[in-house]
């Protein structure tokens, strides 16, 4: 184990050992540190999903890991997860699940609610090590297409998931931004002024590109563009090889009332 790590886990468990959380097993998945409640075997275990997702993520996105040993804690329910974020980072959490915090320097799962927000997290710190600044469509697109995956032919494989019914309601509404304004989004705006379906857009962009095998590419082309193009969107219209880019949201919006989740 390199240096580091020791002198990070002595830290930690100095740290959590004044914090009365009980028992927590650590676990080098490199390059996170995975914290358990269960006993080690189980955060073992656990832990298994972090590996997949780190291999797979790192095979076909990633070439930067996180710059800093982050913590991914798995919190085997919910009374444990809301006490041990609320002792860790002083805040009571706002999400059932589980989020990233850059500023806590971890990852904070209620692990019993599955792996797949923990996949969705994972994506956070590599994105911001490997393509800093990137637009927050970019950013939870991929978490979120990630957030329901599986794997073929070695490669990680967003599937399709919950967010899709809120999408083709708005779809059918005719009330779905353009891509245009999606990928102009601002933070504050992508985060705080959404009408519920930035993230399910930005999936299922991302899902299209998948499913036409080019979303690697246009992951790397958009991170190599980022000075001139800030927004992607330019870098998608060239992805797409689109001159009309309404007639594309026309059929795009036509192709995600065809798809189907859950039976
Ligand atoms: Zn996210």
């Amino acid at each position: 184990m390199p240096a580091n790590y020791d002198v990070h886990i002595t830290a930690l468990r100095e740290r959590l050992a004044g914090l009365g959380l009980g028992e927590l097993a650590i676990h080098v998945e490199a390059p996170f540190v995975v914290v358990g409640d269960g006993g080690v075997d189980v955060v073992k275990r656990r832990a298994g999903t972090v590996r997949w997702a780190v291999e797979h993520l790192e095979a076909d996105f990633f070439d930067a890991r996180p710059a800093r040993i982050l913590d991914i804690y798995l919190f085997g329910d919910a009374r444990s997860y809301q006490r041990g974020v609320r002792a860790l980072t002083g805040e009571t959490p706002d999400t059932p699940y589980g989020f990233y915090s850059s500023a806590h320097g971890g990852l904070f799962m209620n692990i019993a609610t599955g792996g797949g927000t923990l996949v969705h997290e994972i994506v956070h710190p590599y994105v911001e090590a490997d393509f800093p600044g990137a637009p927050a469509w970019l950013n939870e697109g991929l978490g979120s297409l990630f957030e329901q995956s599986s794997e073929e032919g070695g490669h990680i494989v967003g599937e399709t998931n919950w967010r899709l019914a809120g999408l083709q309601e708005a779809i059918r509404a005719g009330e779905l931004p353009t891509f245009r304004a999606l990928t102009a989004t601002s933070e504050h705006a992508f985060y705080n002024r959404d009408r519920g379906t930035n993230y399910a857009q930005a999936r299922y962009l991302l899902y299209y590109l998948q499913e036409q095998g080019t979303l690697r590419g246009f992951y790397r082309a958009m991170r190599a563009a980022r000075a001139s193009d800030p927004t992607g969107y330019d870098t998608l219209v060239t992805t797409l090889g689109e001159s009309d880019m309404a007639a594309f949201q026309g059929r795009w919006e036509a192709w995600v009332l065809t798809l189907r989740f859950g039976g």
